[in-house]
This record gives C-alpha cells, sequence and structure tokens, in this order.
C-alpha cells in the first residue's frame, strides 16, 4: 500500500460536526474500521461505515488505497461517532506555536529577522522562578534577548508590546495551509485560520 497516500491529512469532525483536528489517512481509516468514526463525503455530505465506503466507485485518477481485495477511496473527512467534546480551545505550548502566535515578531521591538534570529525570551527568567509557558514566554530577537539577559522587562527598561496569552485556535491549525484540502472549507470556517492577536 503506497505510504505517501495513507499519510495524506485527513480532518476529524467531532459528533457535532466541528473541526476538532487533523489526522493520516491511515489513522482515519482505522478509526472508521473500529466504529469509532465515520467518512463523510464532502459533495453529499453523506456518511459512510467502512464497508459502505470500500463499496464506494473510485473515479480515474482519483487517489485511492488500492489493496488485492478492493480499491478505496482516501476519506478527507471524518466524524467521530463518541467523541462529544467541543474543539480544544487552548492551543499546545509548543515552539512551532509560540512562533505562530507571536508570528515571527520579536515582542520587545517588533523585529521580524527571521525565525533563525528569534528566540524564546522567558518574561520571568527561569532562573528566578519563571515557568514555561504561555504567559510567560515570549519570541525575542537575538538583540533584545541579549539585551534583556536575565532580567525583568522593566529592569532592563523595555517593554513587551504586548501581553502574552495562550492563543485560542482549533488543532485544525496544526496542518500546513498548504496542505489543506479543498473538501474541508465547507466544514472549517474562515476564522479557523486566523490567530487571535488580543484576549
Ligand atoms: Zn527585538
Amino acid at each position: 500500500m503506497p505510504t505517501a497516500v495513507l499519510s495524506t491529512p485527513t480532518l476529524v469532525l467531532n459528533r457535532s460536526w466541528s473541526a476538532i483536528t487533523t489526522t493520516t489517512a491511515r489513522k482515519a481509516i482505522g478509526l472508521v474500521y473500529t466504529g469509532a468514526a465515520r467518512i463523510i463525503r464532502p459533495d453529499t455530505y453523506e456518511t459512510h461505515g467502512f464497508d459502505s465506503w470500500a463499496d464506494l466507485a473510485v473515479e480515474d485518477g482519483e487517489p485511492s488505497i488500492r489493496t488485492v481485495s478492493f480499491e478505496m477511496r482516501i476519506p478527507e473527512v471524518i466524524v467521530l461517532t463518541h467523541y462529544t467534546g467541543m474543539p480544544t480551545q487552548e492551543a499546545t505550548f509548543s515552539r512551532r506555536n509560540l512562533y505562530r502566535r507571536d508570528r515571527n515578531t520579536c515582542q520587545y521591538c517588533g523585529g521580524r529577522p527571521g525565525t533563525s534570529e528569534l528566540s524564546i525570551d522567558h518574561v520571568v527568567p527561569r532562573s528566578r522562578g519563571g515557568l514555561s509557558n504561555w504567559v510567560n514566554c515570549v519570541l525575542a530577537c537575538v538583540g533584545c534577548n541579549g539585551r534583556k539577559a536575565n532580567r525583568l522587562p522593566k529592569e532592563a527598561r523595555m517593554h513587551l508590546l504586548r501581553t502574552p496569552i495562550a492563543p485560542r485556535w482549533t488543532p485544525i491549525m496544526e496542518v500546513p495551509i498548504a496542505r489543506v484540502r479543498q473538501s474541508w472549507r465547507k466544514f472549517v470556517s474562515d476564522r479557523y485560520w486566523e490567530v487571535p492577536l488580543e484576549p
């Protein structure tokens, strides 16, 4: 089975048809196979279990999964059958998400020197009990980071451009936009692509 096809992204909706995350086609098929999810046909909104999906004809040129016994369309969108939770509101605290929240911008001088010239600054330095979390970490350029050193911003006479907060977005943001499928657009409104800058 071609691994490239199986690693293509599949959008995951919760039972209220809100986009909550993405996964790989491989995992999506696994969820559908066990009954934990159903596949949505984006053109008709019909939902399918594993067998009825496998029965759908694969059109010429359409990406598909082929085994000895059958050929199956790649699931683009699945809906979970059990999980009723609402979309996660707080993004995972990660380096990538922090760069995203701060838009690759130094939070002291507003410079955008490029990601390799930016680093994560602990507003309250770690040596003084500052934690690694959304509200105590910001991006800083090499110059500002060096200037601030092991001090509080006010001790260094520096000001944050904005108060760092935990950004609220859905995990759909985990997928690079270049990989978003056209068929997802009707399930995910544009606001999901916007990172709020203010609380
Ligand atoms: Zn700076």
